[in-house]
């Protein structure tokens, strides 16, 4: 019977060790999940908010698609911007409100000047560029020359 109460207490003994080992594993596997998470997180759902900030480095000295700014705000955007056509030329608006902006005061916000030569240009037919690294705001210019010498000279 002696015997017996032993091995019974043993037996307790092991289980509440195997409860602890039990408990380790379902803590670590609960701090990987988070980790799983955070990363899911930063590279799927932040994925624009992740691309936006890896662009505003990477586009410096480039020429921008216009596809990705918005030329009423003169921004380099999160999302694809939406088309404005206003008599056969292209503009580039982030949403409705830009594109309301555009269209009720176009000579407003459809001009601009070359960051270089200081000429007075359509964005329509722009080339873009951004205007300070890891920086969302960006330039207009007229042509491949401007564009080159502007980041020549300046930077
Ligand atoms: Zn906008």
């Amino acid at each position: 019977m002696g015997r017996n109460k032993l091995t019974k207490q043993q037996r307790r003994e092991k289980q509440i060790l195997e409860d602890k080992k039990f408990k380790k594993y379902l803590r670590n596997g609960a701090i990987i999940g988070l980790v799983v998470v955070a990363l899911i997180q930063i590279f799927f759902v932040h994925w624009c908010d992740t691309k936006h900030i890896i662009q505003k480095y990477v586009l410096y000295k480039k020429e921008i698609s216009p596809k990705l700014i918005c030329e009423v705000e003169n921004k380099l955007k999160f999302h694809k911007s939406q088309v404005v056509d206003i008599e056969s030329k292209m503009f580039y608006v982030c949403g409705s409100r830009c594109k309301h902006y555009i269209v009720e005061h176009y000579q407003q916000y459809a001009y601009t000047v070359d960051a270089y030569s200081g000429d007075s240009i359509c964005k329509a037919d722009a080339i873009i560029g951004l205007k300070e690294k890891g920086q969302p705001f960006i330039l207009y210019f007229e042509n491949k020359q401007t564009f080159k010498k502007y980041y020549g000279q300046n930077r």
